[in-house]
């Protein structure tokens, strides 16, 4: 019975991606999902279950539709087994590959592989594209020419040769020349692990564009002058044999042309219809990006987004906080990795600002970024990284993670790059909003809250105290004969004294009391589930910081009011009119003392 085994739970412990580790992840998403739709469309659903049956995972069809999904070798020849026994089709694997093309399955893949702009690009990114289907088995480019390219496919896992493999490449690599509309490729299997040699070798042979059918017109050209020079034309017995002969081969090369333009016209089409899809996703997914000003917000969109946008594995999102990278979100990535990531970007930061988006194919190799192959649970294998600038200044990076090294094709580095200097606007947008309310939040002498602000909170203290039927208290202070500190030392005098009151006062609330400046001299400090009796000893508190705050040659002191209520008793306008009240009376009675208005309450008719 075959064991669908998810990423992370793989069999090797501790180790780097060891043999074991390889074993287990031989088998992408993107293979079992070509197989389902391949016996869906050759011979209905039923026959996906009898094939799932077949091969123990009729639990797993969801898993294995998965195109991020992996799954152990024994898995995979399981279902190759199965679909061959299902079909009837000793070649079934060789036919998957051969109609991945057909299929709705990788289309990110085909997209990043038709970008490549043509068949030789693509078997020269092989190591690559081969990365996304298969750990176990690694595909490298020996030797190539024009149209021709020579590959070894060999065992990196221990798992030894397959034909299901040997098949399955050769669809595979068949088709490549399909993805730009010409025939598919002649791909020679000439050495073959699974018939006991020490590894396979595939010759592929392409036509690169109409340079074949332009040398068959210049076949029929040169015969037509071999038939004069041979004394064919000054024959006339032989005039119409010849002549049929020629026209008739010309025709035949003029219709493959035609089928030939055809195809390359569907292909242009479909190119444009690829990149027009990405450049929707692209576009959504930055629409979702600056479509939320809040800080917070948009940070979790610059990761959430960027599977969509850019279609890679996990992201982490670092923050340049001081001189230190700061790894601030991301999906799912172990704490050891996510520290060797900031390492790495710190020492990276001028590459990232002068040369952009980095890609390392093979983390191991990377003496800061080694960890990550190693990490138990969720080793990575390579990484692409884009900066996030914006005028000129490095706000970040977005690191791309794969479980496979040697992955990320050209078009995902563009892709994230694109995505990146957009977050980086986004990010810097939503960072200038947050500056903006955090000033209009704020009184700009002292740093502590406005009036705007205090109301604001008064009125979510209220509703909150409604809810938890509580009391809440406001504290109004204002400072005595300051006008006369201002006179004798100086406006600038004054001011330190302001911001020496507010610091006193900040210090001698609790965590959760709010003070702000009103305006002026006049401070306010709201104190949530506070009664009378605690709201006075708030107050005296309060007094008897500010008296500590130095003057020269005086004393500070300051009168306060103090208001109680429930929110069923009055509104915060209520109680904020109330303490005043209460200030004015100890202004009255002389200054630099406490007045509590808990009494006045019932008498303005407020309850
Ligand atoms: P009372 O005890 O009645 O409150 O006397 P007072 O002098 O404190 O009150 P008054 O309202 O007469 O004067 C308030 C003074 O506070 C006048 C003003 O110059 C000063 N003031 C208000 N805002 C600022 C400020 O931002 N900086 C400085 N240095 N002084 C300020
Ligand atoms: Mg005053
Ligand atoms: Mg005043």
């Amino acid at each position: 019975m075959a064991v669908l085994a998810p990423i992370g739970h793989a069999g090797s412990r501790g180790v780097a991606v060891t043999s074991t580790w390889r074993r287990e992840h031989a088998g992408s998403g993107l293979t079992s999902r070509l197989i389902l739709a391949y016996v869906e469309r050759e011979a209905g659903g039923q026959a996906v279950k009898r094939m799932l049956e077949r091969a123990g995972l009729s639990d797993g069809e969801e898993r294995l539709r998965d195109e991020n999904f992996w799954f152990s070798y024994d898995t995979k020849l399981a279902l190759w087994s199965a679909a061959e026994e299902v079909l009837g089709d000793a070649q079934v694997a060789e036919h998957v590959g051969g109609a991945a093309l057909d299929l709705s399955v990788a289309m990110g893949l085909k997209r990043a592989l038709r970008a490549l702009g043509t068949p030789g690009f693509v078997y020269g990114n092989v190591v690559r594209a081969n990365s996304k289907f298969n750990w176990a088995h690694e595909l490298v480019v020996l030797d190539s020419g024009a149209e021709w390219v020579r590959m070894r496919y060999s065992d990196v896992a221990g798992v030894g040769y397959h034909r299901y493999d040997c098949e399955y490449t050769k669809g595979l690599l068949a088709t490549v020349p399909q993805l730009f509309g010409l025939p598919p490729a002649r791909v020679v299997h000439t050495v073959c692990g699974a018939r006991g040699d020490a590894c396979c070798e595939f010759e592929i042979r392409w036509a690169a564009g109409t340079q074949g059918l332009k040398r068959v017109a210049a076949g029929f050209a040169g015969g037509a002058a071999a038939l004069a020079a041979c004394g064919a034309l000054a024959e006339p017995a032989l005039l119409p044999v010849a002549a049929g002969v020629l026209v008739a081969g010309e025709l035949g090369v003029a219709a493959r042309a035609s089928r030939f333009t055809t195809r390359r016209v569907r292909v242009l089409e479909q190119r444009v219809h690829e990149q027009d899809d990405a450049a929707r996703r692209l576009l959504s997914s930055l629409e979702d990006l600056s479509s939320d000003l809040r800080l917070d917000e948009v940070l979790d969109q610059i990761t959430a987004k960027a599977q969509t946008a850019v279609g890679g594995k996990e992201f982490a999102l670092l923050l340049a906080d001081g001189n230190r990278m700061r790894a601030d979100r991301h999906s799912g990535i172990p704490t050891t990795s996510l520290s060797a990531l900031e390492g790495w970007a710190d020492e990276h930061r001028e590459t990232l600002l002068d040369r952009g988006t980095v890609v390392v194919d093979d983390l191991a190799t990377d003496p800061a970024l080694a960890a990550l192959p190693r990490e138990e649970r969720i080793p990575f294998g390579s990484m692409c990284a884009a900066p996030l600038v914006f005028r000129d200044e490095l706000l970040g990076v977005l690191a791309a993670l794969a479980h496979g090294s040697t992955v990320f094709l050209p078009g995902d580095t563009a892709a994230l790059s694109a995505y990146a200097t957009h977050a980086a606007i986004a990010l810097s947008n939503a960072r200038l909003v947050t500056r903006l309310e955090r000033q209009a939040a704020e009184d700009p002498l002292t740093g502590l809250a406005n009036q705007r602000a205090f109301y604001r909170t008064c009125a979510a203290e209220f509703s909150r105290a409604q809810r938890a039927e509580s009391e809440v208290s406001i504290v109004m202070l204002d400072l005595d004969h300051f006008k006369v500190i201002n006179d004798a030392h100086g406006h600038l005098h004054g001011d330190q004294v302001l911001l020496a009151v507010a610091d006193a006062l900040r210090r001698s609330v609790r965590g959760h009391d709010a003070v702000a400046r009103m305006g002026g001299e006049e401070f306010a400090i709201l104190l949530p589930d506070s009664d009378a009796d605690a709201a006075y000893d708030a107050a005296e508190r309060a007094r008897s910081a500010v008296s500590q705050v130095p003057v020269a040659h005086a004393t500070l002191s300051c009168s306060a009011g103090v208001a109680t209520a429930s929110p069923a008793e009055a509104s915060p306008v209520d109680l904020l009119a109330l303490a005043d009240r209460a200030l004015y009376q100890a202004k009255r009675l002389g200054r630099d003392r406490t007045v509590t208005s808990r009494s006045t309450v019932s008498r303005l008719g407020l309850a």
